[in-house]
């Protein structure tokens, strides 16, 4: 699915000279590394504040404390997404209120959104999922007029460019009150262990988080309110900072890759190409086909015995995982989410596929699909 392998070869010397700075420096944590890297990060989103953390799901955690949410508090999120997402609402003792997504797209449904608002709503987490963002000019505008806080679940998207109504463009994560993202090894912009980061535009907001992901201190050893310990560690910080000036070309490699899929496959009834959504730019995390004229997973069997992996993102919608089973929903509530879990496949996407493996792949799918293989 990734060849990170083959993408290390290429930057090897930037990475190993970053690795031994922190290593001859033995500044392992919060070290200058991490500092060089926020900035960095921030000159490339236009986010104000850039807050690093330990991973992802972290960040997600770190945002819904950062916002004071409290028990009984609802975030809506869509079904279909990883399960981090709704993971940390589950844990801080809020209750997730999950929504269908759209067919097309696959980000969340905004007719769904608006029907799931209630008085004790206080959050909307749309996931800018496989690599585009959602709707954010409606769930902003939605957001406004309900009171309610966004925070943007950017893990999939990080580079992802969405422009609003009034022609101003900004950044995956640098929209709603909190962007959140990954460094996750897979990820577009991936490190060498876990990672993440936190983005907003508040400095209140970014004082607090930043507070919270480092034990609720300002001041060692006084703790102002109850944290986490989630910081990026300053090798990944170096990795992660060698990688940024390659981001670009990493989105271009993967919009290449899509545009021979896309090719490839536009004109058979088997499979539908991944929608777009209209005001955002695509950065591919994965490139998901909907197999809706052939058995997907004996497409996958084929695939896998011709050396191509093939993955399901994702298999459950949420609201059918059995630790999120509620009495709230029950099987057919989210008739969209539902069908593309039986339905998606996604293809080996990442920055080093050549004219020859999508030649492979691409042959390969169109054959067992139109049962020529
Ligand atoms: C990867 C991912 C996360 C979690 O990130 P980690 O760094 O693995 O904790 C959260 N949400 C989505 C949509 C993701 O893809």
């Amino acid at each position: 699915m990734v060849d990170l392998q083959t993408q290390y070869q290429h930057i090897k010397q930037e990475i190993d000279a970053g690795i031994q700075e922190v290593i001859d420096s033995a500044a392992f944590i919060k070290g200058p590394k991490v500092a060089a890297f926020q900035a960095h990060l921030e000159a490339y989103t236009g986010a104000k504040h850039v807050i690093p953390v330990g991973n992802g799901t972290d960040a997600l955690q770190i945002a819904l404390m950062g916002l004071g949410l409290k028990p009984g508090d609802e975030v809506i999120t869509p079904t279909f997404t990883f399960i981090a997402t709704a993971e940390v609402v589950a844990l801080l003792g809020l209750t997730p209120v999950v929504v269908d997504v759209d067919w097309n797209t696959m980000n969340i449904d905004l007719e769904s959104v608006r029907r799931a608002i209630t008085p004790k709503t206080k959050a909307i987490v749309p996931v800018h999922l496989f690599g585009q963002c959602a709707d954010m000019q409606a769930i902003m505008d939605l957001a406004k007029a309900h009171h309610l806080y966004v925070v943007e679940d950017a893990c999939q998207a990080i580079g992802a460019k969405y422009t609003f109504a009034n022609g101003e463009t900004k950044q995956a994560g640098t929209m709603g009150d909190i962007g959140c993202t990954s460094f996750f090894p897979s990820k577009n912009l991936g490190c060498y262990g876990d990672g993440g980061a936190i983005f907003t535009n508040d400095d209140a907001l970014a004082d607090r988080m930043r507070a919270i992901s480092n034990h609720g201190c300002r001041v060692r050893y006084h703790h102002d309110e109850i944290g986490v310990n989630s910081r990026l560690d300053s090798i990944q910080a170096a990795i992660l900072d060698a990688k940024l000036p390659h981001l670009d070309a990493y989105i271009e490699a993967r919009q290449r890759a899509a545009a021979y899929y896309d090719k490839a496959f536009a004109n058979n009834d088997k499979l539908l190409i991944p929608g777009h959504e209209p005001h955002s730019t695509h950065v591919f995390h994965q490139y998901t086909l909907r197999v809706v004229g052939a058995d997907r997973d004996k497409l996958r069997e084929g695939l896998a015995e011709r050396g191509i992996p093939a993955m399901i993102y994702y298999p459950v919608p949420l609201h059918q995982q059995k630790a999120y089973l509620d009495p709230r929903y029950k099987d057919g509530d989210f008739p969209v989410a539902e069908k593309l879990a039986s339905c998606v496949l996604s293809l080996p996407m990442h920055t080093e596929l050549d004219d020859e493996q999508l030649e492979y792949i691409t042959g390969n799918v169109l054959g067992l699909v139109n049962g020529n293989l």
